[in-house]
């Protein structure tokens, strides 16, 4: 019998969930945080690096791939797992909302997206039915429903049409998925922040039926308050038994809150990013490896930490490396970075298995208003 994904709940603690995804290439432990793959590489890090920070998953971005190299040659070559040799599973977005932030001269009609490649633009074609080959050929374990995603700030009307319109789209995108076992299709709530049009969002997507919701339209400039604001009621309006996904979130703070808000799942660029422009993540809150004061410093970024940036090397070092800008310094950071996000979710793992989620989520808190460590 062909297996299913299937998701596992395992302990609840407040609205904070602890599971597991099962895929056919393997297990992702929720709360999960997904590092971003955009073109079929996590910058600067080796793909068993990656797995070595503890991540179960990894997010590649359907419309860097389709544009460069394209998902025709990737299939030709064996799939995405086997061209960028990570054998764990894969999500793919469904390029809509990369369409919106990155193309130009956008047209969107009832159909799709036709736009211009921001590389060198060409001309192409995006709809739901194309999204979801893109991302069968491309072979991810999990698929995105083609969505759009409204530029902020927008019109309650102009929510509103535009999440009717993702919610047609989503229909679409389940027929063109038709059934394939072993991979799993999510479907995205749009609405914007407004509670009634989030809950026609997801009585739409309840009708049709995924095997897990994402939370799309968030983290586009509204704020960590308006973005929980939203967190109090959507996670509940969609079925408790399927993971949940907050789209592009975030910094450490939003993503514990969201935890504690019943999220299972979240993607970000920022902690690969920010290793490459000097930014470090830890349980002290952030630092920057530029600045001065670290240029004579012999401690680690953290001593608790057990990353190889942190292991062996000094934040004299780092320095030294950002400011030179040499390459060891991305791989450092970045590593340390994604080891942190992946320890942080390792921990609310626990915490909720052991129904300490509040008590951690104190302690969390308490270490970063504390702040970095005293210069020397
Ligand atoms: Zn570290």
């Amino acid at each position: 019998m062909a297996s299913h994904v299937t998701f596992d709940l395992h302990a609840r603690d407040g609205k904070a969930r602890a599971g597991a995804i099962q895929t056919t290439r393997g297990r992702i432990r929720t709360p999960a945080f997904m590092p971003v793959g955009t073109a079929a590489t996590v910058k600067a890090m080796l793909p068993e690096s990656v797995a070595a920070t503890g991540a179960d998953v990894l997010l590649g971005n359907t419309y860097h791939l389709m544009l460069r190299p394209g998902a025709e040659r990737i299939a030709a070559l064996g799939g995405l797992h086997r061209f960028m040799n990570w054998e764990k599973p894969i999500l793919t977005d469904s390029g809509g909302f990369q369409v919106m932030s990155l193309a130009g001269l956008r047209k969107l009609t009832e159909r799709g997206v036709t736009f211009r490649s921001h590389i060198d633009g060409s001309k192409h074609d995006l709809t739901p039915e194309r999204s979801i080959e893109i991302q069968q050929l491309l072979g991810a374990d999990i698929v995105m429903c083609f969505d759009e995603c409204p530029a902020l700030p927008a019109t309650d009307a102009a929510v509103a049409e535009s999440m009717r319109l993702s919610m047609r789209w989503a229909k679409r995108s389940r027929e063109a998925f038709g059934d394939r076992p072993g991979h799993a299709l999510f479907g995205i709530q749009q609405g914007g922040v407004t509670e009634e049009l989030r809950g026609e969002s997801a009585e739409a997507l309840r009708e049709i039926g995924f095997d897990g919701y994402a939370i799309g339209g968030l983290a586009v400039g509204e704020g960590q308050e308006a973005m929980f604001g939203v967190l109090e009621y959507a996670p509940d309006m969609l079925p408790r038994n399927k993971p949940r996904y907050l789209m592009g979130v975030g910094k450490p703070d939003d993503i514990v809150g969201a935890v504690a808000r019943g999220i299972d799942m979240m993607d970000c660029v920022l902690p690969s990013r920010s290793g490459r422009t000097g930014q470090v993540f830890t349980r002290h809150g952030v630092l920057n490896i530029k600045n001065a004061r670290h240029q004579d410093d012999p401690r680690p970024l953290d001593e608790a930490c057990g990353c190889p940036a942190c292991r062996n090397y000094s934040r004299a070092y780092l320095h030294h490396v950002f400011r030179s800008q040499e390459i060891i310094s991305s791989m450092l950071l970045t590593w340390h970075n994604l080891h942190y996000y992946q320890q942080i979710m390792a921990e609310m793992r626990d915490a909720i298995t052991a129904g300490q989620f509040a008590d951690w989520q104190s302690a969390f808190h308490r270490q970063r208003e504390q702040g970095d460590i005293e210069p020397l």
